[in-house]
């Protein structure tokens, strides 16, 4: 059974969805009309699985299901709109709940994630991924990892239902400021998608708290405690990179979050934005490294360097851009340094900076190969490094580096997509 393609595992478990009374189960001719063209509509069909590494459960091999592609919400970037023409499904929460289970005991999954359009009033659509996550928790007793992105706009019970019941809770917030917002999804409210996102906070962080006080979690009411992530569509707005992570910024310091999306604007054909220029993918990864070191290096929302338009440079990763902006605090030497001064070094990593201090009393570090095998990316690290006083590089060397970063972009036709990046984050 595993030698079938993912193609041929997806289409079986659509057929799953047919009610099996009228036929032989998984025919497709016994699919109910909402989902006979599940698979015409190409990235936006219901099913997807692919691998997620989910904090202390290691590799999770996740089904993504999209309730429904089909929305009342007319949003400028999204494949989903109410416009636009496409094969529109819907899977009712019996049929997604069997057609996971199904996966999971075939051994094809081992945790879920779900999301979808807005069809009608969020409220009922929140009753929907309730009544989903209920089924899953407590009819079948799933223990496992539900991802669960709720829609902005639910009551809140329903919310404080939901965390319950999910390992993670997520929600779009599309754009960092309500008028930026207003011009892309001109339906959605960010001060709604806001207080949303700050109800499900307060209970995962109930949950944190109860858990830190010595509460057993409950696998089958797992508050989400997997901590809660948001996303961005990055460039579909004139909002900088500097407005977005003061955002995110924000939302980290009151806790309950785990860590921001950003999803780089891709123009969707058939969509009023059709013809706005894609984002270069080089940008959304700045906005990751940027969030990085204010997540896991210790670094404060004003030290991360912007050019003069509020923008993350591309020449250069931010904390390389941070280094060659403060050379006061460069080079730092080996043998000597403390693990934050080896943090602030562009090429070393948490992991690499703990190696260096931990084994240099007893290991001898003669090169930049015994740094590589650190873990040290020297390229980049060594203009900022000395050892035994001796510098490797001069910091000129990493200027360089920036002169092969992002391709000039001039010229390129403008490319049209069918899905958006962010669809299933
Ligand atoms: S972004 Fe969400 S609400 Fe807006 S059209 Fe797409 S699916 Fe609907």
């Amino acid at each position: 059974m595993d030698a079938m393609t993912l193609d041929q595992k997806l289409e079986l478990l659509i057929g799953l969805a047919g009610d099996d009374r009228d036929g032989a189960p998984g025919s497709t001719t016994t699919l109910p009309p909402r989902l006979r063209h599940a698979n015409d509509s190409g990235a936006l069909r219901p099913l997807n699985i692919r691998d997620l590494r989910v904090p202390g459960k290691g590799s999770v091999s996740l089904m993504r299901i999209l309730m429904t592609n089909a929305c009342s919400f007319n949003c400028h970037y999204c494949p989903m709109r109410r416009d636009r023409d496409m094969p529109r499904t819907l899977l009712k929460p019996p049929e997604l709940v069997r057609i996971f289970l199904e996966a999971y005991h075939r051994g094809w999954c081992s945790g879920l994630f779900i999301t979808t359009g807005i069809p009608g009033r969020p409220v009922k659509v929140m009753d929907d991924l309730i009544q989903v996550l209920e089924l899953l928790r407590e009819k079948h007793r799933f223990t496992g990892y539900v991802h669960v992105k709720m829609v902005p706009g639910g009551q809140p019970a329903q919310i404080e239902r939901l965390t319950a019941l999910a390992s993670r809770i997520s929600l779009n917030l599309e754009a960092p400021c309500g008028s930026s917002l207003a011009q892309i999804a001109p339906e959605k409210n960010l001060d709604t998608s806001l207080a949303s996102l700050e109800q499900a906070r307060r209970n995962v962080n109930r949950e944190r708290a109860e858990r830190r006080d010595g509460k057993i979690g409950d696998p089958l009411h797992p508050g989400g405690a997997s901590g809660m992530t948001m996303q961005f569509v990055v460039g579909a707005t004139p909002d900088s990179d500097q407005a977005l992570l003061g955002r995110v910024t924000d939302l980290y310091s009151r806790g309950g979050i785990h860590h921001a999306h950003f999803s780089a604007f891709r123009p969707i054909r058939d969509t009023p934005m059709e013809h706005t220029a894609e984002t270069p993918i080089l940008r959304e990864n700045r906005l990751y490294q940027a969030d990085y070191l204010l997540r896991q290096y210790g670094f404060g929302a004003d030290e991360v360097v912007y050019d003069e338009t509020g923008n993350l440079p591309l020449g250069n990763d931010p904390k390389t851009t941070w280094a060659l902006a403060h050379p006061e605090r460069f080079p730092v030497e080996i043998k000597t340094a403390s693990y934050e001064e080896l943090l602030r070094v562009p090429g070393i990593g948490p992991g690499s900076a703990r190696r260096i201090v931990n084994e240099r009393g007893a290991t001898v570090i003669s090169g930049l190969a015994d740094l590589r095998k650190m873990g040290v990316a020297t390229t980049r690290a060594s203009g900022f490094l000395t050892l035994n006083g001796r510098a490797f590089q001069s910091v000129r060397w990493t200027e360089q580096l920036g002169l092969w970063g992002p391709a000039e972009d001039a010229g390129t036709p403008q490319r049209t997509y069918s899905v958006s990046p962010g669809t299933f984050r």
